[in-house]
């Protein structure tokens, strides 16, 4: 099974969380813990696991990034 991994769009790292939630909503700020990156994600959650070296080094080099952003990350 393929699970979603969340990427700091700053500076790479996976260890991002969230930091809290707005009250009312389910818009989340979430925050990268190496950095303090933060943005903003609405009616989507985030769930912890551990994934060994070779997993994440593939969620990683799948991840998304803005065409615009390619270069820089
Ligand atoms: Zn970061």
């Amino acid at each position: 099974m393929k699970i979603a991994a969340l990427f700091c769009l700053k500076c790479g790292s996976e260890i991002v969380d969230i930091n809290n939630w707005k009250m009312g909503t389910t818009t989340a700020e979430v925050i990268c813990t190496r950095c303090g990156n933060k943005g903003l994600i609405q009616g989507l959650t985030v769930g912890r696991v551990v994934l060994n070296g070779r997993q994440l080094a593939e969620a990683s080099e799948d991840k998304a990034i803005p065409w615009w952003l390619r270069e820089s990350v």
